[in-house]
């Protein structure tokens, strides 16, 4: 057959070529070690916190080389498509700090010389290629129907193969003539564009993984579909074509890519593209009944990047674990640098692992204790405030119309980086962790219940908050409260000498700090707290005496 002649049988309305697009997207003028690499998500709605981690990586490339970071939009699936999507990832991912050098900015609309970025805008460079591959005998159109193909496989099943799919003998389409492919097209007949495999399963191909290394795959022997009927591209074309003509170096994503590489390899092949790097990145998984499973976005709702926002993770303290899952010394780095900016770390694709590591909640909020913990006031307040607005309109209200008094109590336990409690490590605590702040005003419910000291009992607990309460008077300043619940402690057989108390302790019913987290008990709820005095002082003394018999009444 006169493929050429089949070529403008099938693209009648394509008049450019290949050359014609290299001339359109011209080969990058950058750096030989610049990285240039892309997010390509489909604007589902739904950013898995594996796509952050991805975003994340490659975002770092491309920064650390001098490269580009870009932006590509797989809008192929119309039906899994939501309204605002690319607005949506553009702006959750902005919210992480994370930018784009080029791309989609919205519906329609890009930033870059290698525009569109949006695959559905793309359908004539596609259509381009589709072509080419015809001319060059690498395509054909396929009529069969879903029925036809379902025939096809109940038929491979039956002779045992090991092969399911579209190939060799079983592509019954490829043998179909110049006329009677022109009959089909008159009688208004559809089609699909597939590739015609030069592929053999004897032969094998080498994909060098940046990350995994070598891995060797039988070559494809797919005659797997190129454009579909609407001349949409399947994901696997669309990948070639994109990742050519965007002149990306390194292509980076998730592994389960990986088992179609040779699908992709053969089309840089049959396209004549250059074959750019890969490096696919392992899932974040999870123990699920001590099994490793993935992230899943149905089961886990820590699989949304949205739940992180939505619960208030400081944005950097998320991040900063992700780094610590691609590079396992970033910790070390981290504690060598505590006062660097965290985009100044190296992150190396040589130390990245091939196992997909444990999604580690408990490191995730110890790394974001230490972020808010080493914010300033201003930023905490700021911080608190910001995420109330979006997730919190209650809380929002009442920050709003307690201001000064809010002020006051994030200097209690927020020091700006020096003196700083390590107990929040999201915005959605504050109002619990801290509910002997805001007690009265907000959560407006006394303590359900008290932590208690199991070396104490409660009768003795409650002989001496019951008697501070009998002589609580407002204190005048941090130093005479204590002074006077020094002189109470010892009033009531309580050791005010540490070094006295060590050295005989069942002398005493307790020393003077165990008296103390008595009254933090009785007046927090807790046994630990911020300083208990500047608690007082902000609580006010109505609220202070109210606590104290609040717990005698509920013991
Ligand atoms: N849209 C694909 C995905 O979300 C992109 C994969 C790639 O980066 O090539 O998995």
């Amino acid at each position: 057959m006169d493929n050429n002649l089949l070529a403008e049988l099938l693209f009648p309305q394509v008049t450019q070529t290949i050359e014609d697009l290299e001339q359109r997207f011209p080969k990058r003028d950058l750096d030989e070690n610049a990285k240039v690499t892309r997010f390509a998500p489909s604007p589902t709605g739904f950013m898995h916190i594996g796509g952050l981690y991805a975003t994340l990586i490659s975002w770092f490339l491309a920064k650390q080389s001098g490269g580009v970071f870009m932006l590509r939009i797989e809008d192929t699936d119309k039906k899994r498509e939501v309204e605002n999507g690319i607005e949506q990832i553009i702006s959750v991912l902005g919210r992480f700090g994370i930018t784009f050098d080029e791309g989609a900015t919205g519906v329609g609309t890009a930033n870059g010389a290698y525009a569109p970025y949006q695959q559905s805008l793309r359908a004539d460079i596609y259509a381009i290629c589709g072509k080419e591959l015809v001319k060059k005998g690498y395509a054909y159109p396929c009529f069969c129907s879903e029925d036809d193909l379902a025939a096809l496989r109940s038929k491979q099943e039956q002779n045992k193969e090991d092969d399911l799919g579209y190939y060799g003998e079983y592509a019954t389409c490829r043998k179909l003539t110049y006329e009677e492919i022109k009959a089909k097209l008159e009688q208004g007949e559809k089609f699909t564009l597939r590739l015609k495999s030069p592929g053999s399963k004897e032969n094998s191909i080498k994909l060098k993984d940046s990350v995994r290394g070598i891995i060797e795959f039988p070559e494809n022997i797919m005659d797997i579909v190129l454009l579909k009927s609407d001349g949409i591209p399947t994901y696997h074309f669309a990948h070639a074509v994109d990742d050519h003509f965007m002149r990306t170096t390194d292509v980076i994503r998730g592994e389960e890519w990986l088992p179609s590489y040779p699908i992709h390899h053969q089309l840089f092949q049959v396209l004549e593209f250059p074959l750019p790097r890969f490096l696919h990145i392992s899932p974040i998984m999870k123990l699920d009944n001590g099994n490793r499973r993935k992230l899943s976005k149905r089961k886990d709702a820590e699989a949304a990047v949205s739940f992180y926002l939505e619960e208030g993770y400081p944005v950097d303290g998320v991040l900063e674990y992700l780094l610590t899952v691609a590079n396992s010394d970033y910790e070390e780095w981290r504690m060598a640098h505590a006062a660097e900016d965290y985009h100044n770390f190296k992150l190396s694709v040589k130390k990245m692992s091939v196992s997909g590591a444990l999604f580690d909640l408990v490191k995730l909020n110890d790394i974001c204790k230490n972020v808010i913990a080493a914010l300033s006031q201003e930023d905490v307040i700021a911080g608190i405030k910001a995420w109330a607005a979006e997730y919190n309109p209650e809380f929002a209200e009442y920050l709003e119309a307690n201001d000064e008094y809010f002020r006051k109590t994030v200097a209690i336990w927020s020091g700006g980086g020096k003196k700083a409690r390590k107990d929040i490590f999201k915005w959605s605590q504050v109002a619990a962790e801290y509910d002997y702040l805001y007690q009265e005003q907000y959560n407006s419910k006394p303590f359900p219940c008290y932590q208690l000291p199991e070396n104490f009992d409660i009768a003795e607990i409650k002989r001496v908050v019951n008697e501070y309460e009998l002589r609580y008077s407002e204190p005048a300043d941090s130093s005479a409260w204590f002074a006077g619940v020094k002189e109470l402690a010892a009033e009531m057989g309580y050791c005010t000498d540490m070094k006295a108390y060590k050295a005989d302790p069942t002398a005493y019913p307790g020393s003077v700090a165990d008296f103390c987290t008595f009254l933090r008990i009785a007046i927090t709820g807790r046994i630990n707290s911020p300083d208990l005095f500047s608690i007082i002082q902000a609580i006010g003394e109505q609220n202070t005496r109210s606590r104290l018999k609040n717990f005698i009444v509920s013991h």
